[in-house]
């Protein structure tokens, strides 16, 4: 038995056709490729990494070259991975690597720490010579300066109201499960934009935005400074403990969150049984998933 669940994000897809589109077609990549990687008998920890590079390089999402901007016009991204093997390791506000997820599996697998930052993770991305990134793409160069100019002058209530609305969003995540019961997760962010320079939100925190254990993974999208705030990622876990039930982990869970900041969390989850689900209280969550009956990609609404 193999499963996988994969996110684009939470938030609100309004707007542009074709980066829905090309974002569509990046997920199901991901899937299929994640896929054949579990049902040639590899790990869950490798189809998970498989999938969310592919992510980060397609750049229609909020993660490695698809990264939005902080208040400076600068990439500061976060990214985590867990196994139920107990590798944990996260990377926060890296500016160097082309892929944090794979360093941030690197960290989980090869070093005696669970969360490396800034400079000091960038160094260490550049010493193991992994890929650096490019310049932003065009897009997202633009969407900064439409942002930055709205955004000098505003209030900070107002601030926060478009935070909420619509500066955060588009990251990934996945949690598998291979053939040998080994539960994976990984999740892989850009944060949100317009952050102050140095901003770390939910994803690379254990507990917040990604939680494994031997029989159950999780991860979130969102605000995550609600999502931390909430421990959700936790949560999820604390109720499958009570409950057995994956869905019910995250209706609860998500519940919780939306308590701290309404529209603010979406979740997936998985447990070693192969029953996954997802969640959200935002407008729209992207996701793609083999739940072992069907292949599904869809931008999801609660429209
Ligand atoms: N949770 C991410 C953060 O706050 C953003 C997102 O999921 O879109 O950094």
């Amino acid at each position: 038995m193999y499963r996988i669940i994969i996110h684009g994000g939470a938030g609100s897809w309004q707007g542009n056709k074709d980066r829905v589109e090309g974002a569509l077609k990046a997920i199901e990549e991901a899937l299929e490729a994640s896929l054949k990687i579990l049902e040639e008998g590899g790990s869950s920890g490798d189809a998970v990494v498989k999938a969310l590079v592919i992510m980060e390089d397609s750049g229609f999402f909020n993660a490695g070259s698809g990264s939005v901007l902080n208040v400076e016009g600068v990439r500061e991204m976060d990214a985590a991975y867990g196994d139920s093997e107990g590798n944990i390791g996260a990377v926060a506000s890296v500016r160097y690597p082309k892929n944090p997820i794979i360093l941030a599996r690197y960290v989980a697998e090869n070093t005696d720490h669970l969360l490396l930052a800034g400079e000091g993770a960038d160094s260490l991305a550049a010493r193991l010579g992994m890929e650096k990134i490019g310049p932003p793409n065009e897009r997202i160069v633009k969407r900064y300066g439409e942002l930055i100019d709205g955004y000098k002058g505003m209030r900070r209530f107002d601030r926060n109201r478009r935070v909420a609305e619509y500066l955060y969003g588009d990251t990934i995540g996945a949690v598998a499960l291979d053939m040998e019961g080994r539960l994976a997760v990984g999740v892989s962010t850009g944060g949100i934009w317009l952050k102050l320079p140095g901003r770390v939100g939910d994803t690379p925190i254990f507990g917040g935005g990604f939680y494994i254990s031997e029989d159950y993974a999780v991860c979130a999208t969102g605000i995550g400074e609600a999502i931390m705030r909430g421990l959700i990622s936790y949560r999820a876990y604390q109720e499958y403990m009570l409950t057995g039930d994956v869905y019910r982990s995250l209706m609860v869970s998500v519940d919780e969150a939306r308590r701290i900041m309404p529209e603010s969390t979406g979740l997936i989850a998985l447990d070693k049984h192969g029953s996954i689900a997802y969640r959200f209280n935002t407008k729209h969550m992207m996701v793609a998933y083999y739940d072992g009956r069907e292949k599904m990609f869809k931008l999801d609404s609660n429209e």
